[in-house]
C-alpha cells in the first residue's frame, strides 16, 4: 500500500516534471523566430532538390516523430539545416555515392537547436547518449550529421543496428558484424572523409565537421516559413 506522503512524493515530482518541459517550451517558442538566424552561414538541405537532376537528400528524421529513444516528438517538422560548409561537403558526398551508383544519402538529424537540446536533456539527463546542453555539442554548431546511405532502389544499406542504437554493436571498433556491414560502414566512413567529416568510435551514423568549430545555434526553425522569409 502507497502511503499518503508517498503519494505527495509523487504529485510534487509530477508538478516539477511539469514545470521543467513547460520551461522547455516557453524557451523553444522564444527561438522560433528570424532572431539570430543569419542565412549566409546557414544552408538547408535539400534545398540542393535539383543536384544532378536525380534524388534529392533524404529526410528521415525519427526526432520529428515519437519514435525515438526519449520517445517524444523534438522536432515540429524535419528540417536539415547545416553550416554552409558542410552543407557544401555533404552535397558532394550525395554526388560522389550517386556517381558511384547508391541512391545517395539519408539524413537522420543535421542542425540541432540548443534549446532542443535542453529539452531533450530534461527528457535523458546521461552524457552517455545526450551532449549536455552547457558545453553544447556540434549538432548545436551546425557541424555534426547523423546519415547513413541508401541504395539505388531508396533502400538503407545494412549498417548492422538501427540508427541510435546505443550499443558496443554500433561501434567502429566493433567487427564481429558480416563482411557487407563492414563494407558498407566502410564506404560511409571513406566518403565522409573524403569531404572533411570525421567520425567518432561510438556511433556509425554521427560526423562532424573537421574545420572550425562555430559558436551553439539557439535558433528554432519555423515550419511554416521557408529559408528565405526566416531573414
Ligand atoms: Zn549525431
Amino acid at each position: 500500500m502507497m502511503k499518503r506522503w508517498q503519494y505527495a512524493i509523487g504529485a510534487i515530482w509530477l508538478c516539477l516534471l511539469l514545470i521543467i518541459s513547460t520551461d522547455n517550451e516557453n524557451a523553444i517558442a522564444k527561438y522560433r523566430s528570424q532572431s539570430q538566424f543569419n542565412p549566409l552561414e546557414w544552408t538547408e538541405l535539400p534545398a540542393a532538390k535539383k543536384v544532378d537532376n536525380s534524388r534529392s537528400i533524404d529526410l528521415n528524421f525519427t526526432y520529428a516523430t515519437t519514435n525515438n529513444f526519449v520517445n517524444t516528438k523534438l522536432y515540429s517538422c524535419p528540417r536539415c539545416f547545416l553550416r554552409t560548409d558542410v552543407a557544401t561537403a555533404i552535397q558532394a558526398a550525395h554526388r560522389q555515392l550517386q556517381q558511384q551508383g547508391y541512391g545517395g544519402l539519408r539524413m537522420f538529424d543535421c542542425y540541432r537547436p540548443q534549446p532542443i537540446q535542453q529539452k531533450m536533456w530534461a527528457i535523458k539527463p546521461d552524457e552517455r547518449y545526450v551532449a549536455n546542453p552547457k558545453k553544447g555539442s556540434d549538432h548545436n554548431r551546425g557541424i555534426a550529421v547523423d546519415l547513413t546511405i541508401l541504395d539505388n532502389h531508396g533502400k538503407p544499406l545494412d549498417m548492422g543496428t538501427a540508427f541510435d542504437e546505443f550499443s558496443p554493436k554500433s561501434h567502429h571498433t566493433y567487427l564481429e558484424l558480416s563482411p557487407e556491414v563492414l563494407k558498407n560502414r566502410s564506404l560511409l566512413k571513406t566518403t565522409m572523409a573524403s569531404v572533411g567529416l570525421r567520425h567518432i568510435n561510438t556511433e556509425w551514423w554521427h560526423y562532424a565537421w573537421k574545420g572550425n568549430k562555430p559558436p551553439v545555434g539557439k535558433w528554432v526553425w519555423d515550419c511554416n516559413r521557408s529559408r528565405e522569409n526566416m531573414m
